[in-house]
């Protein structure tokens, strides 16, 4: 398995909660290795270029709205397979499926306000940290 670099954001319901810590110190714990980080207000087009991939869902306007209404916390991670083991780190989407000692089931209990974003895959990891860190990372 090779050394992989993932992007994760802390949301703006986690940022407002004060969890960003908690999160860093998670992936810290597990041994994964810190490569870019800040704290940001999304301009609209950014957000709609993250999600664009649910730009057709009905939840897409409330979805963009949400990743605007207050600051975020961008972070690029690198670890051994760390795109798959940040998803389960997070936790399921729908809060319902979400394990209680994942971040999500411990933070979150809506499916909007789910205080994380990790990426999905290779693809999307690649897509996302360009999207967001273009070549500001360490
Ligand atoms: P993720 O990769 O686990 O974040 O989930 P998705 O890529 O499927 O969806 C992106 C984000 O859209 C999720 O984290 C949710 O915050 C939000 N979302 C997904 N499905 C729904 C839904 O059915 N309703 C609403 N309001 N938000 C949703
Ligand atoms: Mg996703």
């Amino acid at each position: 398995m090779a050394i992989e670099r993932t992007f994760l954001m802390v949301k703006p319901d986690g940022v407002k909660r004060q969890v960003v810590g908690d999160i860093i110190d998670r992936f810290e714990r597990r041994g994964f290795v810190m490569r870019g980080a800040k704290l940001m207000n999304v301009p609209r087009e950014l957000a709609e270029k993250h999600y664009e991939e649910h730009k057709d869902k009905p939840f897409f306007g409330e979805l963009v709205d949400f990743i605007t209404s207050g600051p975020v916390f961008a972070m690029v991670w690198e670890g051994e397979n760390i795109i798959k083991l940040a998803r389960v780190m997070m936790g399921a989407t729908k809060p319902e499926e979400a394990q209680p000692g994942t971040i999500r089931g411990d933070y979150a209990v809506t499916i909007s306000e789910n205080v994380i974003h990790g990426s999905d895959s290779p693809a999307s990891a690649e897509r996302e940290i360009n999207l967001w860190f273009n070549n500001e990372i360490v």
